[in-house]
Protein backbone atom coordinates (compact mmCIF):
# COMPACT_ATOMS: atom_id res chain seq x y z
CA UNK A 1 0.00 0.00 0.00
CA UNK A 2 1.75 3.20 -1.21
CA UNK A 3 1.57 6.58 0.98
CA UNK A 4 0.11 8.52 -1.64
CA UNK A 5 -3.25 6.42 -1.83
CA UNK A 6 -3.67 7.09 1.99
CA UNK A 7 -2.79 11.39 2.09
CA UNK A 8 -5.89 12.71 3.46
CA UNK A 9 -6.77 16.55 4.35
CA UNK A 10 -6.19 17.55 8.17
CA UNK A 11 -8.66 20.21 9.41
CA UNK A 12 -5.87 23.14 9.02
CA UNK A 13 -6.19 21.68 5.08
CA UNK A 14 -2.50 20.31 5.78
CA UNK A 15 -1.82 17.24 4.03
CA UNK A 16 -2.00 14.76 6.66
CA UNK A 17 0.00 11.76 5.98
CA UNK A 18 0.67 8.33 7.61
CA UNK A 19 4.24 7.93 9.88
CA UNK A 20 6.61 4.87 8.88
CA UNK A 21 5.20 2.99 11.61
CA UNK A 22 1.04 3.54 10.15
CA UNK A 23 2.33 2.92 6.62
CA UNK A 24 4.09 -0.57 7.55
CA UNK A 25 1.03 -1.30 9.69
CA UNK A 26 -0.92 -0.49 6.66
CA UNK A 27 1.17 -2.66 4.64
CA UNK A 28 1.04 -5.79 6.77
CA UNK A 29 -3.05 -5.69 7.46
CA UNK A 30 -4.06 -3.54 4.87
CA UNK A 31 -5.40 0.13 4.89
CA UNK A 32 -8.81 -0.84 5.82
CA UNK A 33 -7.49 -2.00 9.37
CA UNK A 34 -5.56 0.77 10.37
CA UNK A 35 -6.47 4.14 11.61
CA UNK A 36 -4.04 6.62 11.63
CA UNK A 37 -5.74 10.03 11.34
CA UNK A 38 -6.20 11.93 14.38
CA UNK A 39 -10.01 12.67 14.37
CA UNK A 40 -10.16 8.46 13.70
CA UNK A 41 -7.69 8.03 16.99
CA UNK A 42 -9.91 10.11 19.25
CA UNK A 43 -12.21 7.66 20.13
CA UNK A 44 -9.44 5.18 21.54
CA UNK A 45 -8.32 7.98 23.95
CA UNK A 46 -10.18 6.78 26.77
CA UNK A 47 -11.83 4.24 28.40
CA UNK A 48 -15.13 4.53 31.18
CA UNK A 49 -12.88 6.94 33.67
CA UNK A 50 -10.34 10.32 33.36
CA UNK A 51 -7.35 8.92 31.76
CA UNK A 52 -6.16 10.13 28.72
CA UNK A 53 -3.51 8.85 26.45
CA UNK A 54 -3.41 9.29 22.42
CA UNK A 55 -2.04 6.58 20.40
CA UNK A 56 0.11 6.80 17.74
CA UNK A 57 -1.98 4.01 15.06
CA UNK A 58 -4.56 1.51 16.11
CA UNK A 59 -4.85 -1.82 13.74
CA UNK A 60 -8.20 -3.15 13.73
CA UNK A 61 -7.27 -6.89 13.62
CA UNK A 62 -9.76 -9.51 12.17
CA UNK A 63 -7.25 -12.94 13.13
CA UNK A 64 -4.41 -14.33 15.26
CA UNK A 65 -2.04 -13.64 12.48
CA UNK A 66 -3.16 -10.41 12.02
CA UNK A 67 -2.69 -9.37 15.93
CA UNK A 68 0.76 -11.00 15.57
CA UNK A 69 2.17 -9.42 12.45
CA UNK A 70 0.71 -6.29 14.30
CA UNK A 71 2.48 -6.98 17.22
CA UNK A 72 5.69 -7.63 15.31
CA UNK A 73 5.46 -4.49 13.49
CA UNK A 74 5.06 -2.50 16.73
CA UNK A 75 8.11 -4.07 17.85
CA UNK A 76 10.28 -3.39 15.08
CA UNK A 77 9.44 0.23 15.53
CA UNK A 78 9.80 0.56 19.04
CA UNK A 79 6.51 1.11 19.83
CA UNK A 80 4.19 -0.03 23.04
CA UNK A 81 1.15 -2.38 22.62
CA UNK A 82 -1.87 -1.36 24.50
CA UNK A 83 -4.47 -4.21 23.87
CA UNK A 84 -8.26 -3.00 23.61
CA UNK A 85 -11.61 -4.79 23.80
CA UNK A 86 -14.71 -2.17 24.75
CA UNK A 87 -13.37 1.22 26.14
CA UNK A 88 -15.06 0.60 29.49
CA UNK A 89 -12.07 -0.48 31.92
CA UNK A 90 -12.74 2.75 34.09
CA UNK A 91 -8.58 2.30 35.38
CA UNK A 92 -7.32 3.43 32.96
CA UNK A 93 -6.11 -0.22 31.41
CA UNK A 94 -6.47 0.85 27.49
CA UNK A 95 -5.47 4.19 27.71
CA UNK A 96 -2.57 4.54 25.58
CA UNK A 97 -0.32 6.49 27.43
CA UNK A 98 2.98 6.56 25.49
CA UNK A 99 1.17 6.54 22.43
CA UNK A 100 2.57 3.21 20.26
CA UNK A 101 -0.49 1.15 18.52
CA UNK A 102 -4.20 -0.08 20.19
CA UNK A 103 -4.42 -3.22 19.32
CA UNK A 104 -8.02 -2.98 18.96
CA UNK A 105 -10.40 -6.56 19.26
CA UNK A 106 -13.45 -4.83 17.73
CA UNK A 107 -13.85 -6.92 14.62
CA UNK A 108 -12.91 -10.20 16.55
CA UNK A 109 -16.60 -11.46 17.58
CA UNK A 110 -16.65 -14.96 16.87
CA UNK A 111 -18.03 -17.53 18.84
CA UNK A 112 -16.03 -20.05 17.50
CA UNK A 113 -17.74 -23.27 19.49
CA UNK A 114 -20.57 -24.04 21.84
CA UNK A 115 -19.92 -27.45 23.31
CA UNK A 116 -23.10 -28.10 25.45
CA UNK A 117 -22.20 -31.66 26.89
CA UNK A 118 -19.35 -30.12 28.23
CA UNK A 119 -20.63 -26.88 29.19
CA UNK A 120 -18.46 -24.59 26.87
CA UNK A 121 -17.80 -22.25 24.40
CA UNK A 122 -14.76 -21.12 22.73
CA UNK A 123 -15.17 -17.31 21.65
CA UNK A 124 -12.57 -14.46 20.11
CA UNK A 125 -11.67 -11.84 22.47
CA UNK A 126 -14.05 -8.78 20.91
CA UNK A 127 -16.71 -10.77 21.89
CA UNK A 128 -19.53 -8.92 24.01
CA UNK A 129 -19.70 -10.71 27.26
CA UNK A 130 -23.84 -10.26 27.26
CA UNK A 131 -23.51 -12.12 23.56
CA UNK A 132 -21.75 -15.49 24.91
CA UNK A 133 -24.93 -15.83 27.49
CA UNK A 134 -27.56 -14.89 24.49
CA UNK A 135 -25.79 -17.56 21.91
CA UNK A 136 -25.76 -20.68 24.41
CA UNK A 137 -29.51 -19.64 25.68
CA UNK A 138 -31.31 -22.32 24.07
CA UNK A 139 -29.28 -24.43 24.80
CA UNK A 140 -30.38 -23.54 29.10
CA UNK A 141 -26.68 -22.67 29.34
CA UNK A 142 -25.18 -18.98 30.26
CA UNK A 143 -21.67 -17.36 31.34
CA UNK A 144 -21.77 -16.53 34.41
CA UNK A 145 -19.30 -13.52 35.14
CA UNK A 146 -21.74 -10.70 34.44
CA UNK A 147 -20.30 -7.07 35.09
CA UNK A 148 -23.00 -4.40 34.48
CA UNK A 149 -21.78 -3.23 31.35
CA UNK A 150 -21.82 -6.85 29.87
CA UNK A 151 -24.15 -5.18 27.06
CA UNK A 152 -20.56 -3.30 25.85
CA UNK A 153 -17.62 -4.88 27.37
CA UNK A 154 -15.64 -7.80 25.93
CA UNK A 155 -14.40 -11.14 27.02
CA UNK A 156 -10.59 -9.67 26.60
CA UNK A 157 -11.35 -7.21 28.71
CA UNK A 158 -12.99 -9.05 31.47
CA UNK A 159 -10.39 -11.63 31.12
CA UNK A 160 -7.88 -8.69 31.06
CA UNK A 161 -9.35 -7.56 34.13
CA UNK A 162 -10.94 -10.64 35.78
CA UNK A 163 -13.85 -8.67 35.37
CA UNK A 164 -16.59 -9.52 38.39
CA UNK A 165 -20.82 -9.21 38.60
CA UNK A 166 -23.65 -9.32 40.52
CA UNK A 167 -23.40 -12.87 39.99
CA UNK A 168 -19.73 -13.37 40.97
CA UNK A 169 -20.76 -13.80 44.48
CA UNK A 170 -22.15 -17.25 44.33
CA UNK A 171 -19.96 -18.16 41.00
CA UNK A 172 -16.88 -16.48 41.47
CA UNK A 173 -15.36 -14.08 39.10
CA UNK A 174 -13.68 -14.13 35.37
CA UNK A 175 -10.72 -16.68 36.67
CA UNK A 176 -13.07 -19.43 37.46
CA UNK A 177 -14.60 -19.33 34.11
CA UNK A 178 -12.08 -19.48 31.96
CA UNK A 179 -10.40 -22.58 30.93
CA UNK A 180 -7.75 -22.04 28.69
CA UNK A 181 -6.19 -18.85 26.02
CA UNK A 182 -4.47 -18.61 22.98
CA UNK A 183 -2.44 -15.86 23.36
CA UNK A 184 0.71 -13.31 21.33
CA UNK A 185 3.65 -12.60 23.31
CA UNK A 186 4.93 -9.51 22.22
CA UNK A 187 7.44 -10.85 20.18
CA UNK A 188 4.69 -12.11 18.15
CA UNK A 189 4.95 -15.62 18.58
CA UNK A 190 2.14 -18.09 19.92
CA UNK A 191 1.46 -19.37 23.39
CA UNK A 192 -1.57 -21.67 24.02
CA UNK A 193 -2.75 -22.09 27.96
CA UNK A 194 -5.37 -24.56 29.57
CA UNK A 195 -6.88 -26.52 27.24
CA UNK A 196 -8.74 -24.61 24.42
CA UNK A 197 -10.31 -28.28 23.03
CA UNK A 198 -13.70 -28.75 24.44
CA UNK A 199 -12.90 -32.81 25.29
CA UNK A 200 -11.06 -31.93 28.67
CA UNK A 201 -12.85 -31.05 31.36
CA UNK A 202 -10.15 -27.58 31.96
CA UNK A 203 -10.01 -28.84 35.66
CA UNK A 204 -6.30 -29.18 35.91
CA UNK A 205 -3.72 -29.37 33.03
CA UNK A 206 0.01 -30.31 33.44
CA UNK A 207 2.94 -27.46 34.24
CA UNK A 208 2.31 -24.08 35.82
CA UNK A 209 -0.94 -22.49 35.84
CA UNK A 210 -0.34 -19.75 33.28
CA UNK A 211 -4.24 -18.90 32.23
CA UNK A 212 -4.21 -18.33 35.85
CA UNK A 213 -1.64 -15.93 35.57
CA UNK A 214 -2.47 -14.19 32.37
CA UNK A 215 -6.47 -13.49 33.34
CA UNK A 216 -5.75 -10.20 35.55
CA UNK A 217 -3.05 -9.29 34.01
CA UNK A 218 -4.33 -6.45 32.63
CA UNK A 219 -2.72 -6.48 28.72
CA UNK A 220 0.57 -6.38 30.24
CA UNK A 221 1.19 -10.55 29.87
CA UNK A 222 -0.07 -11.34 26.47
CA UNK A 223 -2.88 -10.61 24.36
CA UNK A 224 -5.47 -13.00 24.07
CA UNK A 225 -6.47 -13.99 21.07
CA UNK A 226 -9.00 -17.06 21.58
CA UNK A 227 -10.64 -18.01 24.81
CA UNK A 228 -12.05 -21.10 26.11
CA UNK A 229 -15.01 -20.21 28.50
CA UNK A 230 -17.17 -22.64 31.36
CA UNK A 231 -21.03 -22.23 31.21
CA UNK A 232 -22.68 -22.77 33.70
CA UNK A 233 -26.93 -24.30 33.28
CA UNK A 234 -29.30 -21.94 34.38
CA UNK A 235 -31.18 -22.34 37.55
CA UNK A 236 -35.03 -23.50 37.61
CA UNK A 237 -36.17 -21.35 40.25
CA UNK A 238 -35.22 -18.06 40.60
CA UNK A 239 -36.49 -15.60 43.48
CA UNK A 240 -35.33 -11.85 42.91
CA UNK A 241 -36.22 -9.65 45.57
CA UNK A 242 -36.11 -5.70 46.26
CA UNK A 243 -35.78 -4.49 50.11
CA UNK A 244 -36.10 -0.96 50.88
CA UNK A 245 -34.43 0.29 54.68
CA UNK A 246 -34.65 3.39 56.16
CA UNK A 247 -31.07 4.07 57.12
CA UNK A 248 -27.57 2.14 54.96
CA UNK A 249 -26.69 1.06 57.72
CA UNK A 250 -29.72 -1.21 58.21
CA UNK A 251 -29.00 -2.46 54.31
CA UNK A 252 -25.16 -2.78 55.70
CA UNK A 253 -26.68 -5.04 59.04
CA UNK A 254 -29.03 -6.66 56.82
CA UNK A 255 -26.13 -7.80 54.14
CA UNK A 256 -24.04 -9.07 56.78
CA UNK A 257 -26.77 -10.79 58.52
CA UNK A 258 -27.76 -12.94 54.95
CA UNK A 259 -24.19 -14.13 54.94
CA UNK A 260 -23.77 -14.63 58.34
CA UNK A 261 -26.41 -16.89 58.26
CA UNK A 262 -25.03 -19.52 55.55
CA UNK A 263 -26.40 -18.38 52.82
CA UNK A 264 -24.88 -17.21 50.10
CA UNK A 265 -27.38 -15.45 47.48
CA UNK A 266 -26.46 -15.53 43.73
CA UNK A 267 -26.75 -11.40 43.74
CA UNK A 268 -26.93 -9.46 46.50
CA UNK A 269 -26.40 -5.66 45.96
CA UNK A 270 -26.97 -2.08 47.13
CA UNK A 271 -28.13 1.23 45.95
CA UNK A 272 -28.37 4.09 48.17
CA UNK A 273 -31.07 6.85 48.17
CA UNK A 274 -28.75 9.21 45.59
CA UNK A 275 -28.74 6.65 42.83
CA UNK A 276 -32.65 5.63 43.11
CA UNK A 277 -33.19 9.11 42.48
CA UNK A 278 -30.86 9.35 39.99
CA UNK A 279 -32.50 6.18 38.28
CA UNK A 280 -36.14 7.51 39.01
CA UNK A 281 -34.74 10.59 36.97
CA UNK A 282 -33.66 8.52 34.14
CA UNK A 283 -37.54 6.96 34.06
CA UNK A 284 -36.64 3.52 35.93
CA UNK A 285 -39.89 2.31 37.29
CA UNK A 286 -40.44 0.31 40.56
CA UNK A 287 -38.22 2.15 42.89
CA UNK A 288 -38.74 3.11 46.45
CA UNK A 289 -38.86 7.04 46.69
CA UNK A 290 -38.24 7.11 50.00
CA UNK A 291 -35.50 4.33 50.57
CA UNK A 292 -31.80 5.10 51.77
CA UNK A 293 -30.98 2.29 50.43
CA UNK A 294 -32.04 -0.95 48.84
CA UNK A 295 -30.62 -4.38 48.51
CA UNK A 296 -31.22 -5.99 45.42
CA UNK A 297 -31.24 -9.84 46.96
CA UNK A 298 -31.26 -13.02 44.48
CA UNK A 299 -32.24 -16.60 45.41
CA UNK A 300 -31.59 -19.38 43.06
CA UNK A 301 -31.46 -23.05 43.05
CA UNK A 302 -33.71 -26.24 43.18
CA UNK A 303 -37.28 -25.04 43.63
CA UNK A 304 -37.55 -27.10 46.66
CA UNK A 305 -33.85 -25.18 47.85
CA UNK A 306 -35.38 -21.56 47.04
CA UNK A 307 -38.58 -22.27 48.45
CA UNK A 308 -36.78 -23.02 51.79
CA UNK A 309 -34.56 -20.16 51.59
CA UNK A 310 -37.35 -17.19 50.82
CA UNK A 311 -38.67 -17.21 54.33
CA UNK A 312 -35.74 -17.15 56.18
CA UNK A 313 -33.85 -14.36 53.91
CA UNK A 314 -37.06 -11.80 54.11
CA UNK A 315 -37.31 -12.43 58.67
CA UNK A 316 -33.43 -11.25 58.07
CA UNK A 317 -34.13 -8.64 56.04
CA UNK A 318 -37.09 -7.54 58.47
CA UNK A 319 -35.04 -7.82 61.36
CA UNK A 320 -32.47 -5.41 60.30
CA UNK A 321 -35.35 -2.83 59.44
CA UNK A 322 -36.81 -3.41 56.20
CA UNK A 323 -39.55 -1.62 55.41
CA UNK A 324 -40.71 -2.97 52.32
CA UNK A 325 -39.60 -6.53 50.28
CA UNK A 326 -41.09 -6.65 47.01
CA UNK A 327 -40.57 -10.03 45.46
CA UNK A 328 -40.69 -10.18 41.80
CA UNK A 329 -43.92 -11.65 39.87
CA UNK A 330 -42.66 -12.54 36.66
CA UNK A 331 -39.30 -12.26 33.94
CA UNK A 332 -40.45 -9.13 33.52
CA UNK A 333 -40.59 -7.93 36.57
CA UNK A 334 -37.11 -9.32 37.66
CA UNK A 335 -35.43 -7.87 34.10
CA UNK A 336 -36.60 -4.13 35.48
CA UNK A 337 -35.00 -4.19 39.05
CA UNK A 338 -31.74 -5.71 36.53
CA UNK A 339 -31.71 -2.71 34.37
CA UNK A 340 -32.13 -0.29 37.50
CA UNK A 341 -29.19 -2.02 38.48
CA UNK A 342 -27.17 -2.17 36.03
CA UNK A 343 -27.90 1.13 34.57
CA UNK A 344 -27.50 2.64 37.59
CA UNK A 345 -23.73 4.33 36.72
CA UNK A 346 -25.32 5.95 33.59
CA UNK A 347 -28.59 7.26 35.19
CA UNK A 348 -25.30 9.12 37.50
CA UNK A 349 -25.20 11.42 34.63
CA UNK A 350 -28.53 12.94 35.37
CA UNK A 351 -27.00 14.33 38.62
CA UNK A 352 -23.49 15.72 37.16
CA UNK A 353 -21.67 15.13 34.29
CA UNK A 354 -19.16 13.04 35.37
CA UNK A 355 -18.34 10.30 37.55
CA UNK A 356 -15.08 8.56 39.06
CA UNK A 357 -15.59 5.54 40.28
CA UNK A 358 -14.02 3.62 42.97
CA UNK A 359 -13.66 -0.30 43.56
CA UNK A 360 -12.76 -0.59 46.89
CA UNK A 361 -12.80 -4.25 48.51
CA UNK A 362 -13.71 -4.13 52.22
CA UNK A 363 -14.08 -7.48 54.38
CA UNK A 364 -18.13 -7.57 54.61
CA UNK A 365 -18.28 -6.97 58.35
CA UNK A 366 -16.61 -3.77 57.80
CA UNK A 367 -19.36 -2.38 55.39
CA UNK A 368 -21.02 -0.30 58.24
CA UNK A 369 -17.76 1.21 59.43
CA UNK A 370 -16.69 2.32 55.85
CA UNK A 371 -19.84 3.59 54.09
CA UNK A 372 -20.04 5.73 57.14
CA UNK A 373 -16.61 7.20 56.19
CA UNK A 374 -18.16 7.50 52.48
CA UNK A 375 -20.18 9.70 53.89
CA UNK A 376 -17.56 11.84 55.70
CA UNK A 377 -15.37 12.42 52.28
CA UNK A 378 -18.05 13.44 50.50
CA UNK A 379 -18.78 16.12 53.02
CA UNK A 380 -14.87 16.75 53.14
CA UNK A 381 -15.01 17.75 49.55
CA UNK A 382 -18.25 18.57 48.78
CA UNK A 383 -18.77 16.26 46.73
CA UNK A 384 -21.97 13.89 46.29
CA UNK A 385 -20.97 10.26 46.26
CA UNK A 386 -23.64 7.64 45.25
CA UNK A 387 -23.18 3.78 46.28
CA UNK A 388 -24.24 0.99 43.80
CA UNK A 389 -21.91 -2.24 44.46
CA UNK A 390 -21.69 -6.08 44.80
CA UNK A 391 -22.30 -5.40 48.66
CA UNK A 392 -22.50 -9.52 49.47
CA UNK A 393 -18.61 -9.49 48.26
CA UNK A 394 -17.33 -6.43 49.76
CA UNK A 395 -16.94 -4.65 46.78
CA UNK A 396 -17.90 -1.13 47.09
CA UNK A 397 -18.39 0.91 44.02
CA UNK A 398 -18.60 4.58 45.86
CA UNK A 399 -19.05 6.74 42.88
CA UNK A 400 -18.01 10.52 42.85
CA UNK A 401 -19.70 12.36 40.58
CA UNK A 402 -18.60 15.89 39.65
CA UNK A 403 -18.49 18.38 36.84
CA UNK A 404 -15.04 18.07 35.04
CA UNK A 405 -15.66 21.49 33.46
CA UNK A 406 -15.36 23.08 36.61
CA UNK A 407 -11.39 24.10 37.01
CA UNK A 408 -9.25 21.96 40.14
CA UNK A 409 -12.57 19.66 40.29
CA UNK A 410 -10.93 16.75 38.76
CA UNK A 411 -7.97 17.06 41.36
CA UNK A 412 -10.20 17.08 44.08
CA UNK A 413 -12.18 13.98 43.21
CA UNK A 414 -8.73 12.10 43.12
CA UNK A 415 -7.91 13.27 46.40
CA UNK A 416 -11.35 11.92 47.63
CA UNK A 417 -11.05 8.97 46.07
CA UNK A 418 -7.65 8.40 47.32
CA UNK A 419 -9.25 8.89 51.23
CA UNK A 420 -11.88 5.95 50.31
CA UNK A 421 -9.28 3.75 49.12
CA UNK A 422 -7.00 4.29 52.14
CA UNK A 423 -9.83 4.01 54.43
CA UNK A 424 -10.78 0.53 52.57
CA UNK A 425 -7.22 -0.44 52.88
CA UNK A 426 -7.04 0.52 56.83
CA UNK A 427 -9.60 -2.14 57.90
CA UNK A 428 -8.17 -5.25 56.24
CA UNK A 429 -9.62 -4.22 52.29
CA UNK A 430 -7.71 -3.64 49.18
CA UNK A 431 -7.46 -1.49 46.14
CA UNK A 432 -9.54 -3.04 43.28
CA UNK A 433 -12.42 -5.99 43.47
CA UNK A 434 -12.70 -6.20 39.77
CA UNK A 435 -11.64 -3.03 37.61
CA UNK A 436 -7.82 -3.69 37.87
CA UNK A 437 -5.41 -1.28 39.11
CA UNK A 438 -4.21 0.26 35.40
CA UNK A 439 -3.21 3.96 36.06
CA UNK A 440 -5.27 5.07 38.39
CA UNK A 441 -4.40 2.80 41.69
CA UNK A 442 -0.62 2.91 40.82
CA UNK A 443 -0.08 5.19 43.41
CA UNK A 444 -1.42 3.46 45.93
CA UNK A 445 0.20 -0.02 45.32
CA UNK A 446 2.66 0.54 47.85
CA UNK A 447 -0.28 0.28 50.56
CA UNK A 448 -1.07 -2.98 49.80
CA UNK A 449 2.30 -4.49 48.50
CA UNK A 450 5.96 -4.44 49.63
CA UNK A 451 8.83 -3.72 47.18
CA UNK A 452 9.83 -7.46 47.44
CA UNK A 453 6.08 -8.22 46.27
CA UNK A 454 6.49 -5.59 43.46
CA UNK A 455 9.81 -7.25 42.57
CA UNK A 456 8.36 -10.30 42.47
CA UNK A 457 5.44 -9.30 40.22
CA UNK A 458 7.90 -7.40 38.09
CA UNK A 459 9.86 -10.42 37.31
CA UNK A 460 6.86 -12.66 36.69
CA UNK A 461 6.03 -9.40 33.29
CA UNK A 462 9.44 -9.79 32.43
CA UNK A 463 9.07 -13.71 31.79
CA UNK A 464 6.31 -12.71 29.35
CA UNK A 465 7.32 -9.64 28.21
CA UNK A 466 11.10 -9.10 28.78
CA UNK A 467 11.07 -5.51 26.76
CA UNK A 468 8.30 -4.30 28.87
CA UNK A 469 6.31 -3.95 25.39
CA UNK A 470 2.98 -4.59 26.21
CA UNK A 471 1.18 -2.29 28.00
CA UNK A 472 3.96 -0.55 29.78
CA UNK A 473 3.33 1.66 32.33
CA UNK A 474 0.11 0.11 33.73
CA UNK A 475 -0.17 -1.83 37.75
CA UNK A 476 3.17 -1.12 38.42
CA UNK A 477 5.17 2.34 37.86
CA UNK A 478 7.55 1.87 34.70
CA UNK A 479 10.27 -1.61 35.25
CA UNK A 480 13.78 0.29 35.76
CA UNK A 481 15.44 -2.86 34.36
CA UNK A 482 13.46 -2.80 30.97
CA UNK A 483 14.07 1.13 31.31
CA UNK A 484 17.02 1.56 33.12
CA UNK A 485 16.36 5.65 32.48
CA UNK A 486 13.05 5.61 34.27
CA UNK A 487 14.99 3.97 36.76
C1 LIG B 1 -21.12 1.32 33.54
C2 LIG B 1 -20.00 0.37 33.86
C3 LIG B 1 -20.23 -0.68 34.73
C4 LIG B 1 -19.20 -1.58 35.03
N1 LIG B 1 -19.46 -2.64 35.85
C5 LIG B 1 -18.50 -3.54 36.10
C6 LIG B 1 -18.76 -4.69 36.91
O1 LIG B 1 -19.86 -4.88 37.43
N2 LIG B 1 -17.75 -5.56 37.10
C7 LIG B 1 -16.51 -5.38 36.54
O2 LIG B 1 -15.64 -6.21 36.74
N3 LIG B 1 -16.24 -4.31 35.78
C8 LIG B 1 -17.19 -3.41 35.53
N4 LIG B 1 -16.91 -2.32 34.74
C9 LIG B 1 -15.55 -2.14 34.21
C10 LIG B 1 -15.30 -2.78 32.81
O3 LIG B 1 -16.50 -2.85 32.06
C11 LIG B 1 -14.66 -4.17 32.92
O4 LIG B 1 -13.38 -4.08 33.51
C12 LIG B 1 -14.51 -4.89 31.57
O5 LIG B 1 -13.96 -6.15 31.81
C13 LIG B 1 -13.62 -4.13 30.58
O6 LIG B 1 -13.83 -4.71 29.30
P1 LIG B 1 -13.49 -3.89 27.96
O7 LIG B 1 -13.73 -4.78 26.82
O8 LIG B 1 -14.21 -2.60 27.95
O9 LIG B 1 -11.92 -3.67 28.16
P2 LIG B 1 -11.03 -2.37 27.85
O10 LIG B 1 -11.45 -1.22 28.72
O11 LIG B 1 -10.97 -2.15 26.40
O12 LIG B 1 -9.62 -2.90 28.38
C14 LIG B 1 -9.44 -3.22 29.74
C15 LIG B 1 -8.06 -3.87 29.90
O13 LIG B 1 -8.05 -5.10 29.19
C16 LIG B 1 -6.95 -5.16 28.30
N5 LIG B 1 -7.40 -5.97 27.16
C17 LIG B 1 -8.51 -5.81 26.40
N6 LIG B 1 -8.60 -6.79 25.48
C18 LIG B 1 -7.52 -7.60 25.66
C19 LIG B 1 -7.05 -8.76 25.02
N7 LIG B 1 -7.69 -9.32 24.00
N8 LIG B 1 -5.89 -9.31 25.45
C20 LIG B 1 -5.20 -8.77 26.49
N9 LIG B 1 -5.61 -7.66 27.13
C21 LIG B 1 -6.75 -7.08 26.73
C22 LIG B 1 -6.66 -3.70 27.99
O14 LIG B 1 -5.31 -3.52 27.57
C23 LIG B 1 -6.92 -3.05 29.33
O15 LIG B 1 -5.81 -3.17 30.16
C24 LIG B 1 -17.92 -1.40 34.45
C25 LIG B 1 -17.69 -0.33 33.56
C26 LIG B 1 -18.71 0.55 33.28
C27 LIG B 1 -18.43 1.68 32.33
Amino acid sequence: MKAARTRSLSRSGHVAAPSPFALDLIEALGESAVQWRAERLRAYEYDGSIDVGHPAAVALVATDADAASAIRVASRHGQPVVARGSGTGLSGGAVATRGGLALSFSRMRAINLIDPPNLRAVVEPGVINLDVSRAVASHGLYFAPDPSSQAACSIGGNIAENAGGAHCLAYGVTTNHVTGLACILADGTTLGTGTLSSGNSGADVPGYDLTGAIVGSEGTFAVVTKASLRLMPVAEAVRTMLASFPTVDDASRATSGIIAAGIIPAALEMMDALTISALMRAGHKGLPADAAAVLLVELEGLQEGVDEQVPFVEAILTDAGASDIRTARNAQERDQLWKARKGALGALGQIKPNYYLQDGVIPRTRLLEVLREVSIVSERYGLPIANVFHAGDGNLHPCIVFDGRIAGEVEKVVRAGADILRKCVDVGGTLSGEHGVGLEKQPYLPWVMSEADIRAQRSLKRAFDPKDQLNPGKIFPPDPVAHPSAA
